[in-house]
């Protein structure tokens, strides 16, 4: 039986990985920080949460990392654990530069002492390229530009592991993952925002969605459809570096008309904005080239954006609901 160490497991990539990996047969073991409130409510909507075997540890702490690595003795390792939000970077930017850079150093080099043939798998970011206009189309060969103190982390992590596969021979493969989405999205994310807002208005509970710059572009695709490109990437022959994307990209301006028309309302009548909602530095357009993935993983994304917004409007449909009973 393979067995793989899972960090950021109660996150929605973690949720829907697991869940992966246990229909593939894995033992899985989630590297979970401690919090005074314990939040696993994506492993119980998948209804993973008892097969997930919880080990303590933080991101910035080394010594939990081997500890880890040892209690496990993980084949493979997902390092998706990451203060992800880019927003909350620039008000955090030294707590985002610990666990999301030097996080995944601990966790190489927890792999280099205790376990160097390990496969490791690093959550890289479209946010990376920082959407500059000369570059409309990202792909693998794409210069970056990162635009957020969450995007320079990312950077610094994803360079680290390319390194560490050059230095010492780790199997280090890094997902350059455009944005990507599910029913599990935290609610600070614009879809999810977007989608909670939808059924709380429908259902007359909220009067106003208040939202930054629309007119931004992003290539959303389905997390559940994306999990499979890491763990593929870990299957193949060699470790490399690839773009996962659909190949589309919307304006948030156009989600929303998406996420509103499914429950027959304008969005025109309900999203207004509101300044604050503004980022210091903006990355106005994401569009991911997935040939790559594609063509050497034989991975393609399956689920279209409507689909998404539509199965994420059901689920707080019916989670709002729910609340109300
Ligand atoms: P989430 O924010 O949902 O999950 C991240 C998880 O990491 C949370 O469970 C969080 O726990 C945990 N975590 C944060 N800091 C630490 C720490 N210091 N030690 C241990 N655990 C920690 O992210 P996603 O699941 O959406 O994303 C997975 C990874 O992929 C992230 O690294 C993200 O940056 C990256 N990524 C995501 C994209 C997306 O569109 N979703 C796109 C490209 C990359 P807690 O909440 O308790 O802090
Ligand atoms: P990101 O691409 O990782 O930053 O994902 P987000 O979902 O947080 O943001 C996607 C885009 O939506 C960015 O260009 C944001 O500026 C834009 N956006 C517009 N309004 C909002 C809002 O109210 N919240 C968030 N999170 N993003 C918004």
């Amino acid at each position: 039986m393979k067995s793989a160490l899972v960090t950021g497991v109660l996150g929605q990539d973690g949720a829907y990985l697991s869940k992966l990996l246990l229909e593939k047969g894995y033992k899985v073991y989630g590297f979970v920080a401690r919090r005074s409130t314990p939040v696993d409510w994506r492993l119980q909507e998948l209804g993973i949460d008892k097969d997930v075997e919880r080990i303590e540890g933080d991101m910035t702490d080394l010594s939990s990392l081997v500890r880890a690595l040892k209690e496990s003795n993980a084949d493979e390792v997902y390092n998706l654990a990451a203060q992800s939000f880019v927003g909350t970077s620039w008000n955090q930017p030294i707590l985002t530069a610990y666990s999301t850079g030097i996080g995944a150093l601990n966790a190489l080099e927890a792999v280099r002492l205790v376990k160097p043939e390990a496969k490791y798998y690093q959550a890289s970011t479209s946010e990376m390229f920082g959407g500059m206009p000369e570059h409309p189309l990202q792909s693998e060969e794409t210069p970056f530009h990162p635009r957020s103190p969450y995007g320079v982390s990312k950077l610094f992590a994803h360079w680290m592991t390319r390194n560490y596969r050059e230095s010492f021979g780790i199997f280090g493969c890094c997902g350059i993952l455009f944005n990507h989405e599910s029913p599990l999205r935290g609610i600070e994310f614009v879809t999810r925002k977007v989608t909670d807002a939808v059924a709380r208005i429908k259902l007359g509970q909220q009067d106003k969605l208040y939202l930054g710059n629309i007119d931004a572009k992003r290539d959303w695709g389905f997390a559940g459809d994306y999990v499979e490109a890491m763990w593929k990437m870990l299957q193949h022959d060699t470790p490399d570096d690839y773009v996962v994307a659909t190949g589309r990209t919307t304006t948030v301006r156009d989600m929303c008309k998406i996420a509103f028309d499914y429950v027959g309302l304008n969005y025109e009548d309900y999203v207004e904005i509101d300044p604050k909602f503004y980022r210091p530095a903006e990355v106005d357009l994401l569009l991911g080239d997935p040939k790559k993935a594609e063509n050497v993983l034989g991975w393609k994304a399956k689920t279209t954006l409507e689909e998404l917004m539509h199965m994420m409007v059901d689920a707080d449909l019916r989670r709002v609901k729910q609340e109300m009973k």
